[in-house]
């Protein structure tokens, strides 16, 4: 067969692209998942088919992401979103303080949640200027006897991204959703990383946390089961039926990470990407200009604006008939944004560089 795929041009930010090998891998392994005769979808997950699934994907992020072997690896659902509540809910003691560093409207919604169950505070915040930047490490103020510090390694809706994680002395958590995958981390500096997989690791539905064991050991023991921890880690996300079609796609784009080089060779890829779009405002004398500054700005999501509101929408529309879906920056920034996580290829920032520049030339 000979087909020719259509594939968009997707800046979607989240859910977003997902590689085309990935794709067609669970094409073809869709009804008949290696000789079971079964869908994933229909395997039981105490099977041993199942399992190896299971257990392919945690081994394969470990190796990815270098994680030590006093972390445990957890497949959870409710999203980014529930881990806003399930953190405090585990560590937060009522008369206990955590700090919470705000960077955006995700971290926001952590510290919200937060205030629910315990003490939490600023430990510093960049919202003035809109969560244009990332706090300097000497920005940040916070108490050695915190129950941990909360922070946002990559801001989706604002376009800002940490370029080096502070070393402290409390517990550091951090909410990787929309830059985990995307280079090399240091996760010994963290007692507990959560990503929702939909922007770098597969399809919306499961929820990565890697957490120390010892810090596991710390929860608060009187909350609901299946909202512990430590049920979970007792037994390898296998408490209750977990959402097995969604962690054997993450253990596929997984396998397509490692089939590209790794870490390292994606991080590389992504940095050429960004380096096109962000070049292209840099270069536009004013036409372009970013949301972040320099030093803060995100390789995963480039929030720009267009001089002019009339040209800022025409903008929009244009990129929307020329192929470019998913461009709109979000409500609370206005203006552009695209997503160029794992999965977009260099083709497709290279395409709207290029529409970039001939608007400019066009309308500038
Ligand atoms: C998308 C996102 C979330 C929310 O994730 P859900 O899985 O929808 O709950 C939280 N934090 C960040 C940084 C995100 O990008």
């Amino acid at each position: 067969m000979n087909l020719q795929v259509k594939r968009a041009y997707n800046f979607n930010a989240g859910p977003s692209a997902l590689p085309l090998e990935v794709l067609e891998k669970a094409q073809q392994e869709f009804i008949d998942f290696r000789g079971t005769g079964m869908s994933v979808m229909e395997l039981s997950h105490r099977s041993s088919d199942y399992e190896a699934v299971h257990n392919q994907a945690k081994d394969s992020l470990k190796e990815l992401l270098s994680i030590p072997e006093d972390y445990e690896i957890l497949f959870l659902q409710g999203g980014a979103s529930l881990q806003f509540s399930m953190i405090p809910m585990n560590f937060l003691k009522p008369e206990q303080k955590a700090g919470y560093i705000l960077t955006g409207s995700w971290s926001e919604k952590a510290f919200k949640e937060a205030k629910l169950f315990g003490n939490p505070y600023e430990a510093a915040s960049t919202k003035e200027g809109n969560y244009s930047r990332i706090p300097q490490l000497d920005e940040l103020n916070y108490n050695a006897d915190d129950a941990y510090l909360h922070l946002t390694s990559n801001n989706t809706i604002f376009g800002t991204e940490w370029k080096e994680f502070p070393s402290v002395d409390v517990p550091l958590i951090g909410d990787m959703s929309s830059d985990i995958l995307s280079k090399p981390v240091d996760v010994s500096k963290f007692s507990l990383i959560y990503a929702g997989a939909q922007k770098n690791l597969g399809p919306s539905g499961v929820t990565v946390v890697i957490v120390r064991k010892d810090f596991i050991e710390k929860a608060n023991k009187n909350i609901p089961t299946m909202l512990k921890y430590s049920t979970h880690a007792d037994n390898n996300s296998l408490y209750n039926t977990p959402p097995t079609f969604g962690i054997y796609m993450l253990g596929e784009v997984l396998n397509w990470a490692k089939s590209i080089g790794g870490i390292t060779e994606v991080a590389k890829r992504n940095e050429e990407k960004a380096k096109l779009l962000y070049d292209v405002i840099d270069e536009s004398n004013g036409f372009y200009t970013g949301h972040a500054e320099k030093d803060s700005r995100s390789f995963m999501n480039v929030t720009f604006r267009v001089k002019g509101e009339e040209l800022e929408k025409k903008f929009l529309a244009e990129a929307g008939q020329e192929g470019f879906v998913g461009v709109k920056g979000h409500r609370s920034v206005g203006g552009c944004r695209a997503s160029i996580y794992n999965a977009v290829p260099y083709e497709a920032c290279k395409a709207f560089s290029e529409f970039m520049k001939q608007f400019q030339k066009v309308n500038g």
